[in-house]
């Protein structure tokens, strides 16, 4: 088990101070992040990184997000403890750690199977219980559906119909579209049965999603 010492809780305070000069508001979500080593993540030579606000490499081409862009996605989800959530690429775990500091209906979907492996290695070292699965996310989780909130962590072309399909009425999507270099952060809301709402937020630069839905299947 690694340490959680005062010199991480302090990096970790400093960085949720920087993240409320970038905007985020959300007590619950600077909370959250202020609860979650992020350094468990990273290997011990990059301890320092861990309270960067970057992205940072966690193996098979993937990332970890940037800390500001976790806090951005959770802020706009508008997250309540009684939430059931879909998170979209599981990726190294931590943003399924933040949710989790929130609700604990947490499902998370990894398509990269080594990657879905060391993070349910992860979630059982910390007796963390998220629901865990291997498979392509673009298609959501119908077995598991609906869902009041969808986070999807890697860069979608469109927005999946079955994700759409797997929102409660009130639910919230919060997704990046665009191409393979910029994608714009939309929230859509499911204002009735058959009614959408969209807002766009700012371009972010995710790696992609994969699968039915998304670029396709090539890794
Ligand atoms: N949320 C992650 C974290 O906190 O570390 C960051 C995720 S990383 C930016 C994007 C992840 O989405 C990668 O792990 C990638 O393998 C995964 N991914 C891409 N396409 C996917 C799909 N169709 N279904 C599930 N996961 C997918």
């Amino acid at each position: 088990m690694e340490a959680d010492l005062y010199k991480h809780k302090g990096m970790r305070r400093a960085l949720v101070q920087h993240l409320r000069q970038k905007g985020i508001r959300d007590e619950r979500v600077l909370a959250a992040i202020d609860a979650v080593p992020r350094h468990f993540f990273f290997e011990k030579a990059f301890v320092e990184q861990a309270y960067q606000d970057k992205a940072f490499p966690i193996g098979e081409g993937q990332t970890i997000s940037q800390p500001y862009t976790v806090a951005f996605q959770t802020e706009l989800l508008r997250l309540r403890p009684t939430d059931k959530v879909l998170e979209i690429g599981t990726g190294s775990g931590y943003q399924c750690c933040v949710l989790l500091q929130i609700t604990p209906h947490v499902y998370t979907i990894e398509y990269n199977k080594p990657l879905y492996d060391k993070a349910r290695r992860f979630f059982a070292k910390y007796g963390l219980k998220p629901h865990t699965f291997h498979g392509d996310g673009s298609e959501g989780l119908p077995q598991h559906a609906p869902f009041n909130k969808i986070i999807v962590t890697a860069g979608a072309p469109i927005v999946p119909r079955s994700l759409l399909k797997q929102l409660a009425v009130g639910g919230i999507l919060v997704i990046p579209v665009g191409d393979e270099n910029s994608q714009k952060m939309l929230r859509i809301t499911r204002v009735s049965e058959d009614e959408f709402e969209r807002e766009e937020f700012d371009d972010f630069k995710f790696v992609p999603l994969l699968g039915r839905e998304g670029w396709g299947s090539e890794q």
